[in-house]
């Protein structure tokens, strides 16, 4: 009862439809001598679903890293929303609309799935993680709680809020963690090898909450080196090669472009 009176968390207004969300010009980033992203330009629209794929080190995670604010680009510039984020680091950039995942799992395997969303839902409506949750009154963690459930339905984990997160299949697992990620409400989701590791069923169930979730009109820019799984679903798809960004276009042109066979299968066409 305490919950359904809680009242919700304050929704974020979404960009319009096609609108350029997130720009990226001239991206570079060099670990020493080793350049895993060479000037990639990247545009991602409001209400589409872009892969990037590449084969593994191609530089999709450094990549992502750069977009979410995790890391500083060596050279090149990132816009989100029109602003550029220079500067910015990932908790203002999630306050600002972009929620991640990580290519591994990060979850406290012993708390419930309901806690562990929780603890995402923090992030929002308070100033600081830290203060949130040591001055929690009753009617605040009401509210977040509330919220963390709301997400957990919405990925289809209704029935396992009280389990022990650890408890779960991977795939689950990873459902926690996009239901973490949108407890930030966030206008645009990262997802980082969202398929990595699953089961057939897992893909497909995954694959359907990916479809949802661009119906309600998120934005989604996920990273693979499953291409049937991103060819089925996605609206497009942009293909890194040695951290560079090679062919981006519509997954049937991609998919049958010579350079990316060349780089998928090691052999000139
Ligand atoms: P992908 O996600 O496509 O598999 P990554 O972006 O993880 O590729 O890595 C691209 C390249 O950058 C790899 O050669 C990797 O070893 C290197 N790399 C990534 N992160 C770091 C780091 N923090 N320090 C040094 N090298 C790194
Ligand atoms: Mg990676």
């Amino acid at each position: 009862a305490a919950e359904s009176d809680a009242g919700s968390l304050p929704r974020r207004e979404m960009p319009s439809r096609g609108s350029v969300v997130m720009k990226a010009r001239g991206l570079s980033r060099r670990f020493g001598g080793l350049v895993a992203n060479k000037e990639i330009d990247l545009d991602l629209r409001a209400g589409e679903v872009l892969a990037v794929i590449g084969p593994n080190g191609a530089g999709k995670s450094t990549l992502f890293n750069l977009l979410s604010c995790c890391d500083v680009p060596t050279s090149g510039d990132i816009e989100f929303l029109g602003q550029p984020v220079r500067g910015w680091d990932a908790r203002r950039i999630a306050a600002a609309g972009l929620a991640r995942t990580f290519q591994h799992v990060k979850l406290l395997p012993k708390m419930s799935v309901l806690e562990n969303v929780a603890l995402g839902a923090h992030l929002r409506g308070h100033q600081g993680l830290l203060a949130s949750v040591m001055r929690l009154d009753r009617r605040e963690e009401a509210r977040l709680l509330a919220e963390a459930r709301r997400q957990l339905e919405r990925v289809g984990l209704g029935a396992h809020l009280a389990a022990e997160a650890g408890s779960l299949s991977l795939g689950q697992q990873r459902l926690i963690e996009i239901a973490r990620a949108l407890c930030c409400d966030p206008c645009v989701l990262l997802l980082d090898e969202p398929a990595a590791g699953l089961r057939h069923g897992e893909k497909q169930a995954l694959g359907a909450l990916l479809q949802k979730l661009r119906e309600e009109g998120m934005t989604v820019l996920l990273v693979e080196h499953d291409m049937d799984f991103v060819m089925n679903l996605v609206d497009r798809v942009a293909v890194v090669v040695f951290g560079d960004k090679i062919v981006e276009g519509l997954p049937a042109e991609v998919q049958s472009d010579p350079r990316v066979l060349e780089a998928y299968l090691g052999v000139a066409l």
